[in-house]
Parts: C-alpha cells; structure tokens; sequence
C-alpha cells in the first residue's frame, strides 16, 4: 500500500519499558510490530518467528518469485488435481472462499489480467481486444477447486494464474499475530502496509489508536480506538497511471478486465481477521459504493468506511 490513504497505528511512547517496535520490509512495503512484552529477549523471539512466517507466506503465495509454489501452479497440466502444501492450501482456499463471497469482485484468479494490466501500465498501451478476451478467458473462481480433504487445487482453464496480492498481507498478519498469541503477548499489533491486525489493547488502555487517512486534503483523518480485530484501507492515488487520455487504478475490474477508471478508489474495511478484512477491502474498492455497503452489512462484526465523495450517486 504506497497511497496517501494508508492506515497507521499511532505508536505509544507512554509504557516505553514494555513497549516493543520491530520493523522490516516485506511483500512490497513495510511490516511493523508494536509489542508489550515483560523482556525484550520475549519480544525479539515472537517478532523474529513472526516475521518468519510472513516470509514463508511471501515464499509460498508471491506472484513476484518466479519460483513460487503459487506460479508453479501455471505449469502443471489443467483439470487434474494438484497437491500442494498445507499452507498454500489454506492461503489459496481463504482466498477462494473470499471470491464467493464478495461474488468475485475480489478474485484471486484474476492472474492473467493482473500479469496483463501490469505490462500495460509499463508499456503506457492498453491491451488489444484479443489479449484482453483471452486473459479474462483464463480468469474466474469458478474454474478453480480446491478439495479440503486431498489437499490438492485443480484449475480448470487453460492460461489460469492465481495472484494473492489482494489478501497476502493480511493473511501474513493474521499468521504473525497468532505467534505472538502462541507466546502469550496479547498486546500486539501488526502493520503490514494498509492492513492493521489488532490483538487486546496496550496495557491500561481501552484499544489501540488506529488512523484512517483519507485522500481528500480538507477531511481530516479520523483515529478509531480498537482491539481484537482488523483494518485494511485499499485504494489507489499514487499508483493511477493514465493511458489515452484515461486514469486508471491498480486494482482490476473484473468485468472489463482493465483498472477500475472510478476515482477515487478507496475503502477501509474493518473486520475480525485480516484476511477478511483486506479482501473486503479490495472488493469495495471495485463495487459500487451501494453494493459495498450492502454486502458488508450482511458480515457479521464488519464496518465499511468509504471516501465521503465515492458515497455520492455517480
Ligand atoms: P494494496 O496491496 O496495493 O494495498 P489491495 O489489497 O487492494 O491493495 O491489493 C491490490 C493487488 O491485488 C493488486 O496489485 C493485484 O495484485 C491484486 N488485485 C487487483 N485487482 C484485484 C481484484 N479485483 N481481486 C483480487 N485481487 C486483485
Ligand atoms: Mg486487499
């Protein structure tokens, strides 16, 4: 998340002896950790496994490593089942499940046009008719299966490629979090970009002070007090690229199979993971804003905040 509408958690320095920062690049931004530990030794130990399986998340799930479990998907022949790892397993079938019930405007399928809509961003050009019919061709949650009992993905189209981007990050939060909860340090919050997973609040404080920016320089932003759940923001400012006159986002409409051309793109979503949370994130970006709200309104525990000007009727 490189916008100007990315989340912070405001960072405490009132309990600096048992607070504990850690930060690292990863996935393309910058995971931090903010941990109440009774040692230092005790919050180096969780951070250092947490960051580990974020990295193993990152290793197994990328679209960006060439040699990743996920791409290597692509390869192997279609309609048969593929077995894979536990863990990209489970990333894969969350996302899946996600694409169901956001009725597929967050699509972990939409690997052909996410490759393609990138290509098209370097190369300044749109897609020509057929490359673009062709990708949306080989996209769609509908074509993959994930069996449960086996283990295995089966992708049924030919040309498919899976692209996690839109929940790897708040998958990997959600895993970091459950390490420090292992370790027994409840009082954890983990950044990762525009998704914020929130464990029980700072000692003696009600909850964790989260900011939500907005892009609009005349609406201030507003600090939340929560725990226990998560924040993601998507959306789009810096990462527009204009082509023929047009500005698009970096998230894909999966009906034209090109960045979504509404500006602004943004929406917060708060939910109990941060799998769901950024997930729902990414597809409120791509609804419009009435269908957003109503299939948030039909989640259990989840709030959507969009941008006071994506609320007006187009
Ligand atoms: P960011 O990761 O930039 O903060 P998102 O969580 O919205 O924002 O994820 C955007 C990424 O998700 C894109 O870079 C792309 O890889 C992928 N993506 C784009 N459009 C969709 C979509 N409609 N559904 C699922 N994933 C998408
Ligand atoms: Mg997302």
């Amino acid at each position: 998340m490189k916008t100007l509408f990315s989340l912070f958690v405001i960072p405490c320095t009132l309990l600096a002896d048992e607070c504990y920062q850690f930060q690292r690049p990863l996935m393309g931004t910058e995971f931090k950790i903010t941990t109440y530990a009774p040692t230092k030794a005790q919050a180096e130990t969780a951070a250092e496994e947490a960051f580990a399986e974020a990295e193993k998340i990152n290793a197994v799930g990328s679209d960006y490593i060439a040699d990743s479990e996920l791409l290597g998907l692509s390869k192997k022949p279609i309609n048969a089942p593929i077995p894979v790892s536990p863990l990209l397993h489970r990333l894969v079938s969350e996302a899946k499940n996600m694409a169901a019930l956001t009725d597929g405007a967050f699509d972990p399928t939409l690997g052909p046009l996410t490759k393609l809509w990138r290509e098209s961003r370097r190369r300044h050009t749109l897609p020509t008719d057929a490359t673009l019919a062709a990708a949306k061709n080989a996209s769609g949650h509908q074509h993959l299966a994930c069996d449960p009992y086996n283990k295995t993905l089966t992708l049924t189209k030919l040309g498919m490629r899976l692209d996690l981007g839109g929940i790897a990050k708040g998958q990997a939060a959600d895993a970091m979090l459950a390490v420090f909860i292992k370790y027994d340090l409840h009082s954890t919050s983990i950044t990762a970009g525009g998704d914020v997973r929130l464990g029980d609040p700072p000692p003696g404080k009600k909850g964790w002070q989260v900011g939500v920016r907005t892009f609009d320089k005349n609406q201030e932003s507003s600090t939340l007090t929560l725990s226990n759940c998560a924040v993601s923001t998507s959306g789009d400012l810096q990462q527009r690229i204009e082509i023929d006159g047009i500005s698009y986002a970096h998230i894909i409409d999966p009906q034209t199979g090109l960045g979504l051309t509404k500006n602004p793109v943004a929406a917060t979503v708060i939910a109990p993971t941060a799998t769901q949370s950024d997930a729902l994130a990414t597809a409120c970006c791509v609804l419009p804003p009435a269908a957003a709200k109503k299939l948030i309104s039909r989640i259990p525990e989840c709030i959507l905040h969009l941008p006071a000007t994506a609320s007006e009727p187009p």
